[in-house]
């Protein structure tokens, strides 16, 4: 009975950054719960969907859009960003340049998409592949939050799973607050 009174939210949430930095890997991680370690090249625009009973009132679809190829333009077209409630920017903790890049997307975003309501996208970043040696320095991430606003930083593992569903809890209270 309870069930016709659940209230359904569909937030999309884009996952976005540099090519290899781990985007579909942390996609999967959260979606399926899986990894592997073998790069796969996927070309288009996909989702994955994961379904959250948020509270009793309350079940979340969580739409994951992976940009799958897409980044080695550097930019991504208006449609893609359109709808998003939030987004996570990802880049490779191994790889300093892909930190660079973190910068380049969110402007990229803060251009081509507002909520609704006209406030900004909520976003956090990822610094991906903490499991292996960490190159890139937390103050540099920290300045960078501070500076553009940015809801949280976490150091994510897709492949030992950590803080990927701390992320995406942030990013969904967040979208929430703005609904
Ligand atoms: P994308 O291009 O951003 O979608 O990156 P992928 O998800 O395809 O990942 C690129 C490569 O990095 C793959 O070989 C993954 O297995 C590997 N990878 C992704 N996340 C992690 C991680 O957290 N730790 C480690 N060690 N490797 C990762
Ligand atoms: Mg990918």
């Amino acid at each position: 009975l309870q069930n016709f009174r659940k209230k359904e939210l569909l937030f999309k949430i884009l996952i976005i950054g540099d090519y290899g930095v781990g985007k579909t890997s942390i996609i999967k991680r959260y979606a399926d719960g899986t990894f592997s370690p073998s790069y796969k090249i996927t070309i288009g625009a996909d989702f994955a969907i994961k379904i959250l009973n948020w509270d009793d009132n309350t079940r979340i679809n969580v739409q994951l859009w992976d940009i799958a190829g897409h980044e080695r333009f550097g930019y991504l077209t208006g449609v893609y960003y359109r709808y998003a409630v939030a987004a996570a920017i990802v880049f490779d903790l191994t790889r300093p340049e892909t930190f660079k890049s973190v910068e380049k997307w969110l402007l990229d975003l803060r251009k081509k998409v507002n909520l609704p309501g006209g406030h900004p996208v909520p976003v956090v970043v990822l610094a991906n592949k903490g499991d292996i040696t960490i190159a890139t320095l937390p103050e540099e991430i920290v300045n960078f939050c501070e500076k553009y606003n940015i809801l949280a930083w976490f150091i994510t593992s897709a492949k030992d799973d950590v803080h990927i569903d701390e992320a995406m809890i942030t990013l969904i209270n967040a979208a929430i607050e703005h609904h």
